[in-house]
Parts: structure tokens; sequence; C-alpha cells
């Protein structure tokens, strides 16, 4: 018998009809001879409109209720499951984060996970029962409702699936599972068989949602083999493994794409050690994390420093870079939110050079302009204009023959 975690994302209980059908598949799995855990996200759309309400009320400014109020999706969710359940003569119960006790630290909106007890999750299964538990919320040292940040529902399940020391953790989503491309975006985007953490980690922090980048950590820490597959089909879908048990890695398996970004400039630095820290010590301590940066080579004693940070975060990092524009005398503060971060990620990168002039080639052949760019061992990152972002993404997935039958196998 083994032991299976089971997560359902938003468009998988997005109504009565697929709960019922979540149902469904839940219990086939318990019928089958496991013992299921389940983890639910709350109804597509749901916590969009929670997020909305609080916003009317500066959500900012009181985070402790912003996740009070956006945690309830998934409160909805888990007795909705339960209910359909046992609708099918099938015992289950749901239980909530304060009730299982999945402890975070107290980062509201962003919290992570220190622990979960497992003894009451145990206890029922040992009866025979179906546990369905929250996805994205825990409680904190207080007590306090915490979330985990958005996607977080796939941290959970698989911080779920490391306490109990399940044989496998099954994602269910709306796609069949970790594509080359976004499904959505690039048409000819082929299924994964399957992934290595490392590759998946680098896709996920580059914008491919399909699992939160937590989620894998979590997963390789502990390793618990993931299983992303989709909701409505019972095909195999993709596994992430260890780098050990990939038998080819391709130069490049994945194109990914992020639109949450902003890129600010500022001109005119006057090019001195120690200007760095005075510009990104206080934008750190105000909570923008920082992504990608450039310098420019300094003509004249004065330099340009661009840099990009979460969309979201520029209303809040541009008051404190001009304020630090002025007083280390700088000539002024630019800023474009219309920008999107497009990458390949690509294990064979590590031992293949060229692969950047082929990136380069294959963007200015369609006329896209490289802003900026950054790399590590496995992944090369440009940022373009947003207008391009789907453009890029198929033309990068097809200059490393990603959606063909012939692939940029590495060399062994
Ligand atoms: P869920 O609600 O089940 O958590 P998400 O919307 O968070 O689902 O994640 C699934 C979505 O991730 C897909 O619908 C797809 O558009 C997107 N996605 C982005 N990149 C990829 C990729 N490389 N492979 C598969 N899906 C991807
Ligand atoms: N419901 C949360 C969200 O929409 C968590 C999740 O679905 O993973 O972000
Ligand atoms: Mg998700």
């Amino acid at each position: 018998m083994a032991l299976i975690v089971q997560k359902f994302g938003g468009t998988s209980v997005a109504d009565v009809d697929r709960i019922r059908h979540v149902a469904q598949r839940v219990v086939d799995t318990q019928k089958a001879g496991n013992d299921v855990v389940v983890v639910v996200s709350a109804m597509a759309g749901e916590t969009d409109r929670l997020v909305g309400l609080t916003r009317s009320f500066g959500a900012e400014a009181n985070p402790r209720e912003y996740d009070v109020v956006v945690s309830t999706g998934e409160q909805q969710t888990i007795g909705l499951l339960a209910m359909a359940i046992q609708e099918l003569g099938v015992p289950a119960r749901s239980f909530t984060g304060s009730q299982v006790r999945i402890h975070t630290d107290e980062a509201h909106a962003r919290a992570r996970i220190a622990s979960i007890d497992t003894e009451r999750i145990r206890k029922e299964l040992a009866r025979g029962w179906v546990v369905v538990v929250p996805g994205f919320q825990g409680i904190d040292s207080e007590g306090d409702i915490t979330t985990l940040g958005r996607g977080g529902s796939d941290t959970s399940a698989v911080a779920v699936a490391a306490a109990l020391g399940a044989d496998v953790c099954e994602i269910l989503t709306d796609v069949a599972g970790v594509f080359t491309s976004d499904p959505n975006v690039v048409p000819n985007a082929r299924k994964l068989d399957r992934i290595s953490y490392e590759e998946m980690l680098e896709m996920a922090s580059l914008g491919a949602k399909v699992l939160q980048i937590r989620s894998v950590k979590f997963g390789k820490r502990y390793g618990i083999p993931i299983h992303v597959r989709s909701t409505f089909s019972t095909d195999e879908g993709t596994w992430v493994v260890p780098e050990d048990e990939i038998m080819e890695s391709l130069v490049v398996s994945g194109v990914t794409y992020n639109r949450n970004e902003a890129k600010v400039t500022m001109f005119g630095v006057p090019d001195r050690p120690g200007v760095a820290t005075q510009v990104f010590a206080p934008i750190s301590e105000a909570g923008v994390v920082i992504d990608m940066i450039v310098q420019n080579v300094s003509t004249q004693g004065l330099t340009d420093i661009t840099f990009t940070v979460p969309r979201g975060d520029l209303e809040k990092a541009l008051p404190i870079v001009r304020g630090v524009a002025d007083e280390i005398g700088a000539a002024g503060v630019t800023q474009d939110s219309s920008i999107a971060k497009v990458s390949v990620v690509g294990l064979g990168m590590r031992d293949h050079a060229g692969v950047a002039g082929q990136m380069f080639r294959a963007l200015a052949e369609e006329g896209i302009n490289i802003q900026m760019i950054s790399t590590s061992e496995i992944k090369i990152s440009v940022v373009i204009e947003e207008k391009y972002t789907e453009l890029a993404c198929r033309t990068l997935h097809d200059a490393f023959g990603l959606g063909l039958d012939e692939l940029a196998t590495a060399e062994p």
C-alpha cells in the first residue's frame, strides 16, 4: 500500500461538477489500495477575488487580516471536497491548517512552512478515511493564520508529503505535465516525461508557474518524487526527479517567461567605491527583492545602473531609489513596467558553448531587442519589451528544436 498526496489546483476545483470529478479521482486512488491525503487550492479566481476585497482597505498595511481573508478560499474547497467524497460512500474529513498544525514563520502573505504535525492525519488514515487539507495556509507561533504566497498550495502539498514520508506527491492541474514551454503560449510545446529538480527549480523561478519554486525545493531536499499530471486524464505526466535519473540532458529543455518584473535605471551615477551599497541596501531593507542588475562602463566618472524589481513592488521601490539618487548626486531615475524576462534553461548548457549566441541570433532575426542579459550555469535570461513575450518564447522554442522530433541533445 502506498501513501499518496494528491494536490488539486484552482481550475480543478472551479465548480461543483469539477469537485465531484476530483472526488471520484481521489476515491479511485484510494480504492486501488492507497492511503490518500488531498491538498486543495481555492476555486479558480477565488483568491484573486479575496485579494481584491482586501485592497479596498489597504491590505498592505494590514498583513495579518489579509491572511485571515485570503486563506478562506481553501477553507471552502476542503469542506466541499470532503462532502463530495462522502457522497461517493467513502469516509473523508477536512481539517484546516490550524487543525493539522501546519506551522509557519510570522511572515504574513509569504510565510514559510517550519513543521507539520502529522499525528492527526495519520490517525484518520489508519481509520481508512481520506484526509483533506487546505493548501496555501498555516499558523504562526501565536496561532495566527498565515498564507504562503501565490501558488503556495504546491508547497503545502510537497511539505505534507515530506512530513508524512509519502511515496509520491501528485500535482494535478489543468495541463498534462511540465512542458518545454507554457503550452498556453507555445502551441507546439512538448510534455517532458522527466525533469531534474535543478532544471525545475530554474524554470519555476523564471516564471513557469506550474510548480511554485518552494515546492521543488522541498521535493529536492526530502527526496519526494513529484508527479505533475492532468486532473482530467489518467495519463502519466512529468516526474520531477534527481539529476542522475535523467538519461539524456538536453542543451535547452525549457523556455520560460516572466511578466511580473519592472526595470529601474539610475543614470549619471558617480562611479566610486561604495555606491552600489548606497543604492541597493535601502531597497533590500524595504523588503524589495532585486533580480537582475547591470552597471555600464563609466564615462567621465559617471555610470548608469539598471536593475529589475517585482512589478508589484515598483511603487514601493521608486521613492527609495529617487531619495538615494538625490543623496549621491545621480542625474535621474527612469522606470519601465512593460518588460518581460524570457529565459532558456537546460542542464546540457554546462558543457555546451554557443547557446547564448544562438539565443541572441534567434531574437535578433525577429527584430527583438535585448535590454538586459543574465546567465547562470544552466540558464540564460534576457529582458525584452513585454509585447514580444510570446514571439520570443515561440522563436526560442523553435530555435532550440524543442517542439520537433529531433531534439538538441547534448553529446555525452
Ligand atoms: P493550478 O491552479 O493547478 O495550481 P497553475 O495555473 O498554477 O495551476 O499552473 C498551471 C499553469 O502553468 C498552466 O495552465 C500553464 O499555463 C502554466 N505553465 C507555465 N509554464 C509551464 C510549463 N513549462 N509547463 C506546463 N505549464 C506551464
Ligand atoms: N489559492 C492560492 C492562489 O491562488 C494558492 C494556490 O492556488 O496555490 O495563489
Ligand atoms: Mg498553481
